[in-house]
């Protein structure tokens, strides 16, 4: 249970064991268009394009980045965590100027901070990062979007870790650029990065004077790769990674089966009875409060006196989570990601063995209260 790369579903497993294809197939370029159209259906995106491109979620960022950026652009950044480091430098390397709007850790900044940070020093563009797996905060998507939306700039979501899983409206919240990795809320194996874009981020590309300086993040090189998969034509840019997009296709399938919304709302309740659980074992957040706090993963502080051992110890009871990644605070909490073929019995489970580790370390808890708030709160 780490944030991503998640555990499969049998049948994307079962679909990366086909023969490799031909990028031409008739069959596979049917297969690639189905996945552009499912993951615009997914984003909520049926007026943005699609773009399935190999790589990982960082290629993403810098598939939005590349193209919306040049040299002088002052991009705002709105930090949750490290993936807003990450952002700023990305923008830095292609000639932008960025400039990070900060939170406490465990923080997000708030619509009305983003307005006047925006009046006080205009930007092109502005990057949320939905959900940052290095805090386990998710922001006010909605509201930090329609703020940077009124102070005219284009809006680029890091959706990486909530794409598929947390609310997200890419048409209705007037988001420009959603980009992602097939590994975490998406379901699929490491290994393709995907982004949809607006009318609005694709003229900004138009209007460059000057091409990106990568050939490879080039919307203008993929675009006709992808309208000729969406139109069920053959084409050649960069060879696809195969494999990887059926995986994709099969679980974009369960995920537009099981619905956009009832699946957000399966995510929240999880989280909702895990943090219950692991509340009652004496346990603290990251996240300030549960408004803050992401469907997709928890950041946990360990309590006084539990360090990183009690991974070890988790581990020995069968689950497998991971440690901190923000630098400032790396050592003091870790991580669980539910995100993807999560299921009740799965939180029950990590609940029980967090419990349990704990109480071998010599932490005083009681696993059996940790089990009956998860279940009292699943309902
Ligand atoms: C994982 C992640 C990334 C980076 O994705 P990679 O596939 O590791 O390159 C970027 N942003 C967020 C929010 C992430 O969770």
């Amino acid at each position: 249970m780490i944030p991503g790369p998640i555990e499969l579903e049998p049948r994307v497993t079962a679909a990366l064991a086909q023969k490799t294809r031909s990028h031409v197939d008739p069959s596979f370029i049917e297969d690639h268009g189905d996945a552009l159209r499912r993951l615009r259906e997914v984003a909520g995106a049926s007026a943005c394009f699609p773009f399935i491109v190999p790589g990982s979620g960082t290629l993403a960022m810098e598939l939005a980045i590349a193209n919306l950026v040049e040299p002088g652009t002052r991009v705002l950044v709105v930090h949750t965590g490290w993936f807003g480091d990450r952002m700023a430098e990305i923008v830095r390397r292609h000639g932008g100027a960025p400039t990070q709007l900060r939170a406490p850790i465990g923080e997000a900044p708030t619509p009305d901070e983003l307005a006047r940070a925006l009046e006080k020093e205009p930007a092109a563009v502005v990057t949320i990062t939905h959900v940052d797996t290095s805090t386990g905060v998710r922001a006010d998507l909605e509201g930090l979007a329609r703020a940077a939306k009124r102070a005219g700039a284009l809006v680029v979501v890091d959706a990486v870790c909530s794409l598929a899983a947390e609310r997200l409206e890419q048409d209705a919240w007037g988001l420009d650029v959603v980009l992602a990795g097939s590994q975490k809320a998406l379901g699929a194996p490491p290994g393709l990065a995907v982004l949809t874009a607006s009318e609005a981020a694709l003229a900004a590309r138009r209007a460059r004077a000057h091409a990106p300086a990568s050939l490879y993040a080039d919307w203008a090189e993929w675009m006709p790769i992808m309208t000729a998969y969406l139109e069920k034509k053959p084409s050649y840019f960069a060879t696809p990674a195969t494999g990887l997009v059926s995986a994709l296709l099969e679980s974009l399938r369960m995920v537009t089966a099981e619905g956009r919304e009832l699946r957000a709302a399966r995510h929240a309740r999880l989280a909702r009875g895990l943090r219950a659980g692991l509340a009652a074992l004496g346990l603290h957040f990251i996240p300030r409060d549960e408004t803050l706090s992401a469907n997709t993963l928890s950041a946990v502080s360990y309590p006084q006196g539990i360090d990183p051992s009690l991974l070890g110890a988790v581990k020995e009871r069968g689950v497998v989570l991971a440690g901190g990644l923000h630098p400032e605070i790396k050592a003091r909490y870790f991580r669980i990601g539910h995100m993807g073929a999560v299921s009740e019995g799965d939180v029950v489970a990590v609940t029980s063995a967090i419990g349990q580790a704990l109480r071998a370390l010599g932490h005083p808890c009681d696993p059996g209260a940790g089990l009956s708030a998860l279940a009292q709160a699943l309902g």
